[in-house]
C-alpha cells in the first residue's frame, strides 16, 4: 500500500493498523481550565480514534465529574456522540476522578460504561481492565476514603445538592487530595505487587491494562510460574499525550499524540 501524507495537524498514520485494533488511553484529566488539553483529545478523537474498531477510556478521562448534570464539557461529548455515531465502540471504566459519571452521560454519548475491573477478550486472549486505583492497596487512607464516595447513599445524597455546592465541594477534595498526596511517599501511591497478581488469578488473565499511578511501563510478571503482563497507561498534558495500540493479531504498541504543529511519531 503506498504511504499516504499524514493531513496537515493529523496524528502520523505511518503504520497505523486497518481499522482492527483497540485504543487504551485514560487520566487525561481534562479540565475546563486547560482548552488545550482538550483540543488534543477532540483532535486525536476525530482522527486516530475514528479509524480503530474500539476506544477504551480506563478512567479519569475528566479531572472532575460532578453529576451528568455537569454543562462544563459539551465539546467532549459532542467529540464522543461523533466518535460512536461513526461506529468505532467506546467504553469507558470510572477513575477516582471522574465516578460519577452515569447513565445520562452514556446517553448522550454512546459511551458504554464497564465495571471496574472487567474482563474482555482482546485477539482471543482474556485481559483485565481496571482505573488501577483498586491496586493501590497500600494506601490505606485512599481505599478508605473511596469506600465511602463509591457508597451509593453517600453519591445520593451529594447529587441532591445544586450544582454550584457540588462545584464546591469537589474542589475542596482536590484539595485535600493535593495534600494528602504531599505526604505520601511513591511507593505508597504506586500499585501492591501482591494485589496485582490477586486480581490477576481471581479474573484467570495473564494480561492486565490500567492507568491511574501516571508510571506508564510494560512490566512482565511471574504469576504462579506463567508470564504475565501488566501495561500501565501514561497520562495526557497539553504537550502530548500516548495511545496504547492493541493491533488485531494482539500485537501491542504506544503511540504518541502531539499537538497540532508539533511532530507525531511512535514510541
Ligand atoms: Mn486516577
Amino acid at each position: 500500500m503506498p504511504r499516504q501524507p499524514a493531513p496537515a495537524g493529523a496524528p502520523n498514520r505511518t503504520g497505523a493498523d486497518p481499522g482492527d485494533a483497540a485504543l487504551f488511553v485514560s487520566d487525561l484529566h481534562l479540565t475546563p481550565g486547560q482548552p488545550e488539553l482538550t483540543a488534543l483529545f477532540l483532535e486525536w478523537l476525530g482522527t486516530r480514534a475514528q479509524g480503530a474498531r474500539a476506544v477504551y477510556i480506563l478512567g479519569d478521562l475528566f479531572d472532575a465529574w460532578i453529576g451528568d448534570d455537569d454543562d462544563g464539557y459539551a465539546d467532549v461529548e459532542t467529540g464522543l456522540a461523533t466518535l460512536t455515531a461513526g461506529g468505532t465502540r467506546c467504553c469507558l471504566l470510572h477513575g477516582n476522578r471522574d465516578f460519577l459519571l452515569g447513565r445520562r452521560f452514556a446517553r448522550r454519548t454512546g459511551v458504554e460504561l464497564l465495571r471496574d475491573p472487567t474482563r474482555i477478550t482482546l485477539a482471543g486472549e482474556p485481559v483485565l481492565l481496571m482505573h488501577g486505583d483498586l491496586l493501590c492497596t497500600d494506601d490505606i487512607p485512599y481505599q478508605r476514603f473511596r469506600r465511602r464516595v463509591r457508597n451509593p447513599v453517600v453519591q445520593w445524597l451529594f447529587l441532591r445538592q445544586g450544582l454550584r455546592r457540588r462545584r464546591e465541594i469537589a474542589a475542596d477534595y482536590r484539595r485535600r487530595s493535593a495534600d494528602a498526596m504531599a505526604d505520601k511517599t511513591a511507593a505508597i501511591m504506586d500499585v501492591n505487587a501482591g494485589t496485582v497478581l490477586k486480581y490477576m488469578r481471581r479474573h484467570r488473565v495473564r494480561r492486565l491494562i490500567h492507568g491511574h499511578t501516571h508510571r506508564p511501563a510494560d512490566h512482565a510478571l511471574d504469576l504462579d510460574g506463567m508470564a504475565a503482563h501488566r501495561h500501565v497507561l501514561a497520562d495526557w498534558s497539553p504537550a502530548g499525550g500516548e495511545v496504547l495500540v492493541v493491533a488485531g493479531d494482539g500485537r501491542l504498541r504506544r503511540e504518541s499524540v502531539r499537538p497540532c504543529g508539533a511532530a507525531a511519531a511512535d514510541l
